[in-house]
């Protein structure tokens, strides 16, 4: 073991020739999967290493985990694009990279104008053998108490500043995009009388409504 590593550099790049990107430690990266019908595999590089002629180059990963992959499984609140930075590291062959992505923060994906196919966020750590997240708790929206999924749309109360789904104020998606204002059921009835002896206030002239993200 130890002539191993005795052996090995460790290299600041390298450049995957199928692909021709350069990865450095600290990127994200698409792994070829064992079975071509799966997508691919999202890892975080932690370092390169190579042979001592710079040949054989190896990288050591973070294994990102898709929500089906957790023990717990998809929860109606993951976003598509959602993945768990995992306790799970490994060793892979450089020139199984297939592609470099972006794994965001929730809150720069959701500013995100357009989503593409690297673009992905990360909120949880997870720990792969207990299947326990880090943090274990999320803020809740909504008459559903659910977190947020990016995915879908909310309307905010300009009362409360609660962000509800329109479903669970029977509401229609169009109908709520086409609405001005919105006060839940909570507020309406005090705030919408304020509203209409002050409409010209500027918090109260934008609109709420929000998708928050549009997929391409
Ligand atoms: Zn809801
Ligand atoms: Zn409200």
């Amino acid at each position: 073991m130890a002539k191993t590593r005795a052996n090995r550099r460790t290299l600041d790049f390298y450049t995957v020739k199928s692909i021709n990107k350069t990865v450095r430690a600290g990127d994200c990266v698409l792994m070829r999967p064992s079975e071509s019908s799966k997508p691919s595999y999202v890892a975080r590089v932690e370092t390169i290493e190579s042979d001592s002629r710079g040949g054989n180059v190896r990288v050591r990963v973070r294994w990102y985990y898709r929500p089906e992959e957790s023990i717990g499984g998809r929860r109606q609140f993951h976003g598509s694009k959602e993945l768990f930075l995992s306790d799970h590291y490994d060793t892979q062959s450089a020139d199984t990279i297939e592609g470099k992505c972006t794994v965001h923060t929730f809150k720069s994906y959701t500013k995100l104008d357009a989503v593409g196919n690297e673009d992905f966020f990360c909120r949880f750590e997870y720990n792969s053998s207990t299947g326990a997240f880090n943090p274990d708790r999320v803020a809740v929206y909504c008459k559903c108490e659910m977190p947020y999924n990016p995915d879908d749309l909310m309307v905010q109360c300009e009362g409360c500043s609660d962000w509800f789904h329109p479903t669970c104020i029977d509401m229609t998606p169009e109908e709520a995009k086409r609405l001005d204002h919105f006060f839940c059921q909570n507020c309406s009835s005090e705030d919408q009388k304020k509203l209409q002896n002050s409409h010209a206030t500027s918090r109260l002239s934008d609109t709420k409504v929000e998708s928050k993200r549009r997929r391409r």
